[in-house]
């Protein structure tokens, strides 16, 4: 099951993160999932949260956007959207089939919330 090396290398980047940002604990992880990156949602969701226990991430909240497939024709410069990845791809708005494709390939960290340092909140 890859998605667990994928966590893996996710959770070495957010550590990596969270020292750059000086210290705490990770709050809530989010990440955009492409339709095309092969990344199973259920399976990653699993990964994460064995992963997570003993880390920065152990008690942190994993939120998954899926990024539908986005692509741009080369004949009518229209953009179609695809939910789920398919054999064959066509303009939805002239039914062209030189489609670039724009988005929905990767997986990306978009997001981070980390709680643990004093901002200079709590003024009243
Ligand atoms: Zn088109």
């Amino acid at each position: 099951m890859h998605e667990y090396s994928i966590v893996q290398s996710l959770m070495e980047l957010i550590e990596g993160q969270v020292r750059t940002h000086g210290g705490g604990s990770v709050k809530r992880v989010s990440v955009k999932i492409g339709v095309l990156s092969g990344v199973e949602p259920h399976l990653f969701q699993i990964a994460f949260d064995t992963f997570k226990e003993g880390t920065i991430c152990d008690g942190a909240q994993l939120e998954m956007v899926i990024q539908p497939i986005v692509a741009e024709c080369l004949e009518c410069g229209g953009r179609s959207s695809f939910e789920e990845n398919q054999i064959f791809f066509q303009c939805q708005r002239c039914g062209g089939v030189q489609l670039e494709l724009l988005d929905g390939e990767e997986m990306v960290l978009m997001e981070l919330e980390i709680e643990g340092q004093s901002e200079g909140e709590g003024n009243s």
